[in-house]
């Protein structure tokens, strides 16, 4: 496998990206990937823009995509189609760093999906389905940041998009065949575009701490708040959420709660030195022993949890609680017939069943409707309401 010879060109002032970008304006399609960097940082790090358009690839430095307001209008311009494989992270990357919330996205990932590729394919093997071209293996390890980046680098960014491009007009002709999957994957593409709204909902994020199911109410109110605490932090501090807490040391925080010092806890002399404030109200409490917090993170917050946890306030409204797995097991024969009502829909529209319906989401449109409380899943689409909502009600009901 070699890396074929993609010719493409470098945008460096916003003066070409102008005169690009007036005549991209004029409709049709543009094929866009991003290279980033988020290992370190809350917020992902744009360090490459990638577009092709009408087979011509442009690399586009960051900075200048950023100061060319014309460039940015198209993402949100709905009369021009942006293509893009596996777009969710593309699509926060975008928003974080250039405020782009996009409209009309194709996601050619979601596409294949319905076209009958595997679930959730990779960019190589779909132009290889598609195309018949094999990718050389990759630089997704590679520094993007640095300046200049190799040849092997920039061919590789530039076959991102080159290749992006064949598969849509692929996937076009063989959407022509099947009409009625337009729908599908033009609602299923805009909720991956929608998702970013949903980036800054902290309020939700204690419902995604594994267990959670098993904690009582106060234990729950400690969880959201210390969940809330450090979707703060992270983003203050851009490090990511690990980063500043991990999500065992949370959970084991808010099942435990503060501690009497001079208790049960009062060998663990490290973590009761941290607990020490000159408040009153906290001074007779100290942060629980915890295994595996690390100590340069308990030295940096320590005090800041100690007090966030003595001031919390339990007559509170109560929380929505997670799901228990005794919920999932007594509708066990209830999500069955769901599984089975779905699989005949999903024949009679010869969509795979895992991608008209995913498991995942049958269960979050079921917590929805059995409790209000539940939001109504953002992949609860148009052509899901009217298709298979009926199916899932009829069974529930
Ligand atoms: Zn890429």
């Amino acid at each position: 496998m070699s890396i074929p010879n993609l010719e493409y060109k470098w945008i460096t002032t916003t003066d070409e990206l102008k005169a690009l970008s007036t005549q991209w304006e004029t409709g049709g399609f543009l094929c866009v990937d991003t290279e980033f960097h988020r290992e370190k940082t809350f917020y992902p790090q744009l360090a490459l823009l990638q577009v092709n358009s009408d087979g011509q690839n442009f690399l586009i430095e960051p900075d200048i995509a950023k100061q060319t307001p014309k460039f940015l209008a198209l993402f949100s311009n709905a009369s021009i189609t942006k293509v893009f494989h596996s777009a969710s992270e593309d699509c926060e990357v975008l928003y974080r760093a250039l405020g782009i919330k996009i409209s009309s996205l194709f996601d050619t990932q979601i596409a294949a999906a319905y076209l009958g590729s595997r679930n959730g394919i990779g960019y190589a093997a779909l132009v290889t389905e598609l195309t018949g071209t094999e990718l050389a293996k990759g630089e997704t390890r590679s520094d993007w940041m640095i300046r200049p980046l190799s040849n092997q680098q920039e061919v590789y960014a530039a076959a991102d998009v080159h290749y992006l491009r064949d598969i849509f007009i692929a996937q076009q002709k063989l959407i022509q065949q099947q009409p009625h999957l337009i729908a599908w994957i033009d609602e299923d593409s805009d909720a991956t575009a929608q998702r970013v709204d949903d980036l800054d909902n902290i309020e939700d994020a204690y419902l995604d701490i594994k267990n959670g199911w098993k904690l009582n109410k106060q234990q729950l109110i400690r969880l959201n708040a210390l969940c809330q605490w450090r979707e703060k932090i992270a983003r203050q501090s851009d490090r990511p959420k690990p980063f500043v807490l991990r999500n065992e040391v949370i959970f084991e925080l808010a099942e435990k709660g503060l501690v009497e010092k001079g208790g049960v806890e009062k060998e663990r002399a490290d973590n009761s030195r941290v607990g020490d404030s000159s408040k009153e109200s906290v001074s007779k409490l100290s942060l629980p022993f915890i295994k595996g917090w690390h100590p340069a993170s308990l030295r940096r917050h320590g005090t800041a949890l100690l007090e966030l946890l003595a001031q919390l306030d339990y007559e509170q409204d109560e929380l929505t609680q997670p799901l228990s797995p005794e919920f999932w097991q007594k509708l066990t024969a209830k999500m069955q017939n769901i599984k089975a009502a779905i699989e005949q829909v999903a024949n009679q529209l010869n969509i795979p069943s895992d991608v008209i319906c995913s498991r995942k989401l049958q269960r979050q449109y079921v917590a929805y409707l059995l409790n209000d409380k539940n939001q109504k899943p953002r992949g609860w689409t148009k052509s899901r309401e009217q298709h298979i909502g009926p199916v899932i009600k009829s069974v529930i009901e």
